[in-house]
C-alpha cells in the first residue's frame, strides 16, 4: 500500500517540477499562468482518480486541496475540509499527537508518517495511515506538503484481534501447561519424555531428558528430580544394563510401544515400576506406575491361596485319614454345606445329592432323630460344644456309628452351625467287644478266685490229715521203722508242711485281685508299725534292723498295702547275707511321672542282703519264680507276684535294683491321688 502512496506521491513531485519547468520556460505571464492552471488541473484529476486519500497543504500549513477519495471518505465537501476543516474528522483522541506529529515535522520540513482515526461518511472512525512530504520547486522553494491516507483500519483490526487472539491463545497454553504439569505432578505416575541423541552416521546413541514430572521413578523435586537437560546415561546408566535403552531405540525407530518393569532404590527400599514406552514424534514418552504396592498385595494374596491350599489339602487328607467329615449349617438359609468326604462317609459320591438338614435327619437312624433335634437346640441355647454319637444308615442300608460335634457361630445376621462328624463305627465295635471281654474275664476271675478259693480251702482238709497222721505214726510207730523209713516219714511231713504254706500263698494270692477293694487316706508309718510287729519274730531271729523314715499318708488299699510291706521287708530279712547284720531301710520321695500325667510317690525297700543280677528283675515278680533254691532260701515264689499286683491295683507299678552280694531296693510306684483308672 505505501508503495502505491510512493508511486503516486513521485507522480506528483513530477507534475509540480513540470510545472515549476513549465514556470520557467514561459516568458508570457498569461501563458504561464494558464500552463500552470492546467498542471493542476492534470494533477487533481490524477490525484482524483487515485484510490488513495490525497491531501496538499501550503506553507502555512493549512490545507487547500482534498482528492476525491478523501471526501468521498470524509462524506464532506471540499469548503469544510479546506484550511483545518479536516481536523473536525480525527479521532479526539488521535487529534493532539497527530498535530504535533505534523507541525514539528512541518517546521523541521521532515517526511512524517502517523496512523489516526478519521471518521468515515458513515459515522465510523476508521484507521488510516498517513505519509506526509513536504514539497519544493525546481528552485527548491518550500511550497508546503503532500500527503497520502490508506485506510488501513481493517489491517489493524486484524492485527489488534490477532494480537487478543495470540495473547488468549498464551494465556490458555500458559493454562493448559499449568493444568497439564499439575496433572502430570499430581497423577501419581510418572511422565518423563526422551530424545534421541545420534551419533554422526544417525544411531541412537544416549536420550537426553526433555521432560520428567516429579513422580517419574519417584525422584522427588528435592532430590533433584529436575533431571530436564539431562543424558540418559547420567540419570538412568542402569538402562544400557538391563535392556530398557533397546527397548527405546526400537520404540523410536518402530513406532511400536512397549512396555517393561523395573526396581529402583530409592533410601534402603526397592521400589517397582511398571513403565510404558510410546513414541510421539521423534521422541519417547515413558510413562511409569509404581507398583510396588501391587507387587507385595499380589504376593501377600499369592501367599495367602497357597496356604489355603495347602491347609486345604491337609485338610482334605486328615478327614480322609481320620474318617472325618464336616459340615456348616446356616440356620438363617437352612443351607448345609458339607465337605467331600462326608458324602463318602454315608456312601455317596461328593456333592451327589445338594444337602440341607431335613435330608440329614433323614440318615439318622430313627430312634437317634429326636436326640439329634435336642442336642441340636442345647447347642444352640448354651452355645457350647455339643458332642454325641448317633447312628446313621448309609446309601447302600448299612449302619455307622457318627460321633458328631457342632458348635454354633453368628456370622452377621447369619446362625451357622459349624461342625465334624467322624465315622467311629469301629471304635463302637471294638468297645462293645472290649466290653464283652471285660465282662468275660471278670467273671472268668471271680470263677477262678472262687475256685482257687474252694480247691486251696478243700485241699487244706486233706493235708492236715496226711500231716496228722504223719506225726502220728512218727510219734508212736518209729521206733520200728528202720532209718529210711524214718527219713521218708519225715520228707513227707516237711512235704506236706510247705504244701500248705504254698495253699495259703495261693490263697492270699487269689484274694489280691483288688476288684472290691476300697481307697482309704492311710498313714502309712502306722502300716510300717504293724508288718514290723508282725515280723518281730524273724528280726529277733536274724537280729535284723529295719529303719523305717516317715512316710507319707496316702490313698491306698489298706489290707493289702500291709500284705505289700511285709512281703518287701520279709524278703529283705530272709534274703540277708550272712556275713553282716541283716538292714532293712524304708524310705520314699515323691517323682514326677514320665508322660506328665501327675506325681507318684516312690517307696523304697532297701536291704543289705544277697543281692541279685539285675538280669532277673522282670522274672522274679512272675508266679512261682525264685532264684534261690529252696535249700538255702525256703518260699514259695508268690510273694512278689502278689507285690506286683497290690502295686497294679493301685494304678502304681514296682522295680527292682539288685548287686549280687551288695543287697536289693525295691521300688513301689503309687500315685499320689486316687485315679479313675
Ligand atoms: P519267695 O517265696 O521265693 O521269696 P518271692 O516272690 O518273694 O518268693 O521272691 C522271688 C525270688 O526273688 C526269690 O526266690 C529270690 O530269689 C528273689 N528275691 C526276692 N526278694 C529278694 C531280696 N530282697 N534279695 C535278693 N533276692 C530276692
Amino acid at each position: 500500500m505505501n508503495a502505491e502512496t510512493d508511486a503516486l506521491r513521485k507522480r506528483i513531485e513530477e507534475l509540480e517540477a513540470e510545472l515549476d519547468k513549465a514556470r520557467l520556460g514561459r516568458t508570457g505571464e498569461g501563458d504561464a499562468l494558464a500552463y500552470i492552471q492546467e498542471m493542476e488541473g492534470r494533477f487533481r484529476a490524477i490525484a482524483d482518480t487515485a484510490p488513495v486519500l490525497i491531501w496538499l497543504s501550503g506553507p502555512d500549513k493549512l490545507c487547500y486541496f482534498f482528492n476525491k477519495g478523501w471526501l468521498g471518505f470524509t462524506g464532506r465537501s471540499m469548503e469544510q475540509e479546506l484550511g483545518n476543516g479536516w481536523a473536525e474528522g480525527v479521532h479526539p483522541d488521535d487529534f493532539e499527537r497527530c498535530l504535533s506529529i505534523y507541525t514539528t515535522h512541518f517546521d523541521a520540513r521532515r517526511e512524517f508518517s502517523m496512523d489516526y482515526r478519521l471518521r468515515r461518511h458513515d459515522g465510523q472512525y476508521r484507521w488510516i495511515a498517513d505519509r506526509g512530504v513536504p514539497r519544493y520547486t525546481a528552485t527548491g522553494t518550500f511550497i508546503g506538503y503532500v500527503g497520502g491516507c490508506m485506510d488501513i483500519h481493517d489491517q489493524i483490526t486484524f492485527a489488534e484481534q490477532m494480537e487478543a487472539q495470540v495473547e488468549e491463545r498464551t494465556r490458555q497454553l500458559k493454562h493448559s501447561e499449568q493444568f497439564l504439569q499439575s496433572i502430570l505432578n499430581t497423577a501419581g505416575n510418572g511422565i518423563a519424555s526422551y530424545e534421541p541423541i545420534r551419533n554422526p552416521a544417525g544411531r541412537i546413541m544416549d536420550f537426553r531428558i526433555v521432560y520428567s514430572n516429579e513422580d517419574a521413578f519417584g525422584r522427588s523435586a528435592e532430590e533433584g528430580g529436575s533431571v530436564a537437560g539431562k543424558t540418559c546415561r547420567e540419570v538412568y546408566p542402569g538402562i544400557f544394563r538391563n535392556g530398557v535403552f533397546e527397548k527405546l531405540v526400537k520404540c523410536v525407530e518402530t513406532g511400536r510401544p512397549d512396555s517393561y518393569q523395573t526396581d529402583v532404590r530409592r533410601g534402603g527400599d526397592i521400589v517397582w515400576y511398571e513403565a510404558s514406552i510410546e513414541k510421539l514424534e521423534d521422541s519417547v514418552t515413558v510413562t511409569t506406575r509404581n507398583i510396588s504396592e501391587e507387587l507385595k498385595s499380589d504376593l501377600r494374596l499369592k501367599d495367602l491361596n497357597r496356604q489355603l491350599a495347602i491347609q486345604n489339602s491337609i485338610f482334605r487328607h486328615s478327614e480322609e485319614n481320620a474318617n472325618m467329615g464336616s459340615y456348616a449349617w446356616n440356620v438363617t438359609t437352612n443351607e448345609l454345606e458339607c465337605s467331600d468326604n462326608l458324602y463318602r462317609l454315608i456312601g455317596y459320591k461328593p456333592r451327589e445329592f445338594i444337602p440341607s438338614f431335613e435330608q440329614f435327619l433323614s440318615f439318622l437312624h430313627p430312634e437317634d432323630r429326636h436326640q439329634a433335634i435336642r442336642d441340636g437346640i442345647r447347642a444352640y441355647e448354651t452355645k457350647v460344644i455339643v458332642q454325641n454319637t448317633y447312628r446313621i444308615i448309609t446309601k447302600n442300608g448299612e449302619m455307622k456309628y457318627f460321633r458328631l460335634s457342632g458348635n454354633f457361630i453368628r456370622e452377621g445376621d447369619n446362625h451357622l452351625m459349624i461342625g465334624a462328624l467322624q465315622d467311629v463305627t469301629k471304635d463302637v465295635e471294638l468297645s462293645d467287644a472290649l466290653h464283652k471281654k471285660n465282662m468275660e474275664l471278670r467273671r472268668n476271675n471271680e470263677e477262678l478266685a472262687s475256685f482257687s478259693y474252694v480247691a486251696s480251702h478243700d485241699l487244706q482238709e486233706p493235708l492236715r490229715k496226711i500231716r496228722a497222721f504223719s506225726s502220728r505214726i512218727m510219734e508212736k510207730e518209729s521206733q520200728h521203722f528202720s532209718e529210711s523209713t524214718k527219713d521218708h516219714f519225715s520228707r513227707i511231713i516237711a512235704a506236706s508242711i510247705r504244701m500248705q504254706k504254698l495253699i495259703e500263698a495261693l490263697l492270699s494270692y487269689s484274694g489280691t485281685s483288688g476288684i472290691n477293694f476300697e481307697f482309704v487316706e492311710t498313714d502309712l508309718n502306722s502300716i510300717a508299725d504293724e508288718v514290723k510287729s508282725d515280723l518281730e519274730e524273724l528280726i529277733i531271729e536274724k537280729s535284723a534292723v529295719v529303719e523305717v523314715q516317715p512316710l507319707p499318708v496316702l490313698p491306698v488299699i489298706p489290707v493289702q498295702f500291709h500284705q505289700l510291706l511285709q512281703n518287701l521287708i520279709g524278703n529283705g530279712i530272709k534274703y540277708s547275707s550272712p556275713d553282716r547284720q541283716p538292714l532293712v531301710q524304708v524310705g520314699y520321695t515323691i517323682v514326677a511321672d514320665g508322660e506328665g500325667k501327675g506325681d507318684f510317690c516312690r517307696i523304697s525297700v532297701a536291704d543289705n542282703g544277697i543281692g541279685f543280677d539285675q538280669r532277673y528283675e522282670n522274672r522274679i515278680f512272675d508266679l512261682f519264680q525264685r532264684l534261690h533254691g529252696r535249700n538255702e532260701y525256703e518260699g514259695t515264689g508268690i510273694g512278689l507276684a502278689i507285690c506286683k499286683k497290690i502295686a497294679q491295683n493301685h494304678h502304681g507299678y514296682i522295680t527292682a535294683e539288685g548287686t549280687p552280694g551288695v543287697g536289693s531296693v525295691f521300688y513301689v510306684y503309687i500315685p499320689t491321688t486316687v485315679s479313675e483308672q
